[in-house]
């Protein structure tokens, strides 16, 4: 796997907060000094990911999902900020926190849930001017990854119709409208017959992966189940 140089890749961009500044050697969700080689993501927030994440999304939020999961909430919890560390790989693209991410995803939700039985595990995706810009996709690293150690097919059947308005200043309702109609199967894709688990980096009113997880469906896919890194 590619490593880019930190410093480089983050002089590079333009940060929100000195926070979002990867410092090598320091864990990208709680700051402290990181215990192991190369890892963005210490052991001791690893072990408090892994005790406390890992869960499920129940109601009208994950309508057209048969089941819903995330790894841990979006907002500093436990004194681990895994919020931090997926806006830190959005903006620095240091493909290595997807892979740590991943392996977290794998060690909290997976062993636990029997649908390890899916058929192909699909990435949200960006939309072409969007994944151009930020040169990845971090929900397909993350994507990739889990299938990768899962021994699913990796399969990218959706492609973005719309470069919807970032959700992040939204009201539900708004989020709703933003990405309404915003996913088409790509030309010749086909998801017939298939339980696909559908992953993004961050599940917050649900509207992006049920939009998603409704194409999918309506193409003739058996069930959907998503799996999203925050919530
Ligand atoms: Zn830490």
């Amino acid at each position: 796997m590619l490593r880019f140089n930190p410093f480089f890749t983050a002089l590079k961009k333009s940060f929100t907060s000195l926070y979002d500044f990867i410092l090598p050697g320091l864990c990208v969700t709680c700051g402290g000094k990181i215990d192991r080689a190369f890892g963005f993501i210490c052991g001791k927030c690893g072990a408090i990911i892994i005790q406390h994440g890992g869960r499920m999304i129940e109601g009208r939020e994950r309508r057209n999902l048969k089941r819903a999961f995330y790894l841990y909430p979006y907002e500093s919890w436990y004194g681990v900020d895994v919020g931090n560390a997926v806006r830190t790989l959005k903006y620095s693209g240091y493909h290595g926190i997807a892979l740590e991410l991943a392996e977290l995803m794998m060690e909290t939700l997976v062993k636990r849930l029997e649908f390890i039985e899916a058929d192909a595990i699909i990435p949200i995706p960006l939309h072409t001017s969007r994944k151009r810009e930020r040169g990845f996709n971090q929900s397909e690293l993350i994507a990739g990854e889990l299938a990768r150690r899962l021994d699913i097919a990796f399969i990218d059947p959706l492609k973005r119709r719309k470069n919807t308005a970032s959700q992040a200043e939204l009201s539900s309702y708004e989020r709703e409208l933003n990405v309404k109609g915003a996913f088409e199967l790509r030309g010749n894709a086909s998801v017939e017959g298939l339980t696909i688990i559908l992953v993004d980096d961050q599940f917050t009113t649900g509207a992006t992966m049920n939009n998603a997880a409704g194409v999918l469906l309506d193409k003739g896919a058996y069930e959907v189940v998503g799996l999203s890194v925050t919530h």
